[in-house]
């Protein structure tokens, strides 16, 4: 399988402010095109540093692909560097000039001269047409060598890349494509997950096995190649199956599917609704319900009653209740639960009050405790979770505690 290297140009790439997509993004179409992202590299825009980097890709890669760098600016250097490693001049094409001075006249203005930096194109080389932006791309061959250098934004490389890199490259694809799979975790820290796992690994060899740690679950990523999309899942499918064996109930869901969107799928289906009582999370429960599209199909709304008057008057929560077991209480969650369902009418409620910090709690109840409820058709539930982290991971993870809470009530019917 041909290997690609990724270089994403630009120094703001290198500030704790930005991240570079547009590798994540090339990677995942590159591997459907049957190629391997074997090294990728964020460069500052400096001279020295980015023709470096350039002859470095060049000489072990079969295609190297560069993202950002092509505008008209003086730290936009992708296109000399490039040229400096390869060894060939720049030769300005007029029509891409034509076609810059045209775009600026149908905007009403002027064309700054350093514009005509964008018509500079790798001799022997193509360049490519941008309908988004100003920078042309370019395509360069060489004895079975590619270099490709796409644009910065996004909405710019995307299409270029679609349109015009794709079709070019299929050519010198690998008659191996990749299959992954991917599957979402909640529940399980990262080490038991891998104590479960790890005695699978070494039986199934062809695929490669990835774990994904992140602040509210986890991911496992498979990964195999084969002649066709059909023989790679062949070795991922068995693997598959049996993580899935191991792992049982905790698997929420595939791919890029959210804990909200899984939930919503099973209300959806089995045709209940959900409303939601939330103290500790201001709404965020029913935030990550409603970014899904659809969700008005299930989800009746939110009470986001933060104060005890409103935990009272909303969601009928006595007073003497309040006073006596306080906000954070097992009996304060199953009563916010419960009055949510019945004031709503919805199939199912759930409730969520607790300590965020980072000050309050209580010797009993420190900070990360949170009290959930989940009223049902049969009745209502509640329970104690403790949560690390600092106020919004603390928030964050109650929100997902409650979702699949509901997701495990929901798979019980
Ligand atoms: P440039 O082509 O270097 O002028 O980049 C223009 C803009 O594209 C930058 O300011 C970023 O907002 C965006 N951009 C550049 N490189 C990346 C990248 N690797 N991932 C995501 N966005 C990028
Ligand atoms: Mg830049």
């Amino acid at each position: 399988m041909p290997n690609v290297e990724i270089l994403a140009v630009g120094s703001e790439l290198l500030t704790p402010e930005r991240v570079d997509t547009n590798s994540l993004w090339l990677t995942a179409q590159l591997n459907e095109l049957g190629f391997e992202v074997t090294a990728k590299s964020i460069i500052g825009d400096h001279r020295d540093r980015l023709t470096l980097a350039f002859r470095q890709a060049l000489a072990s890669a079969d295609v190297v692909i560069s993202t950002g760098g092509l505008g008209p600016t003086e730290d936009d250097l992708t296109r000399d560097c490039a040229a400096e490693a390869l060894g060939v001049p720049l030769d300005a094409v007029d029509s891409i000039w034509e076609d810059l001075q045209a775009k600026f006249s149908r905007l009403g203005r002027p064309i700054p001269e350093n514009n005509r930096r964008q018509s500079l194109v790798l001799q022997g080389g193509e360049w490519l047409a941008n309908p988004n932006g100003t920078a042309p791309g370019q395509w360069f061959f060489r004895e079975g060598k590619v270099l490709v250098l796409l644009p910065g934004p996004p909405r710019e490389l995307k299409p270029m890349f679609s349109n015009h890199v794709a079709e070019r490259l299929r050519p010198l694809a690998g008659s191996n494509v990749l299959v992954r799979r991917t599957l979402k975790i909640y529940g399980l820290g990262e080490s038991a997950m891998d104590e479960l796992l790890a005695p699978l690994y070494g039986q199934h060899p062809g695929v490669s096995v990835t774990t994904l740690f992140t602040p509210l679950d986890l991911e496992v990523h498979l990964l195999a190649s084969g002649a066709t999309s059909e023989e790679g899942l062949l070795k991922v499918s068995p693997l598959e199956a049996a993580v899935r064996e191991v792992l049982g109930l905790y698997v929420y869901g595939e791919r890029v599917q959210s804990l909200a969107e899984v939930v919503g799928a099973q209300l959806l289906a089995a045709g209940k609704t959900l409303a939601t009582a939330e103290s500790i999370t201001g709404g965020l429960v029913a935030q990550r319900v409603t970014e899904v599209a659809g969700s008005s199909g299930y989800f009746l709304g939110s009470f986001v009653t933060y104060s005890e008057r409103l935990k009272s008057e909303l969601l009928g929560v006595p007073e003497g209740m309040l006073a006596q077991y306080s906000a954070v209480s097992w009996p304060v969650a199953e009563a916010m639960a419960a009055g949510a369902r019945s004031r709503t009418g919805a199939d199912y409620a759930l409730s969520l009050t607790g300590y965020a910090g980072p000050d309050g709690g209580t010797e009993e109840d420190p900070v990360g405790t949170v009290y959930l409820g989940l009223a049902g058709p049969k009745g209502v539930e509640t329970k104690r979770v403790k949560f690390l982290g600092d106020r919004e991971l603390v928030r964050s993870r109650a929100a997902q505690a409650a979702l699949d809470w509901l997701r495990r009530a929901l798979l019980e019917g």
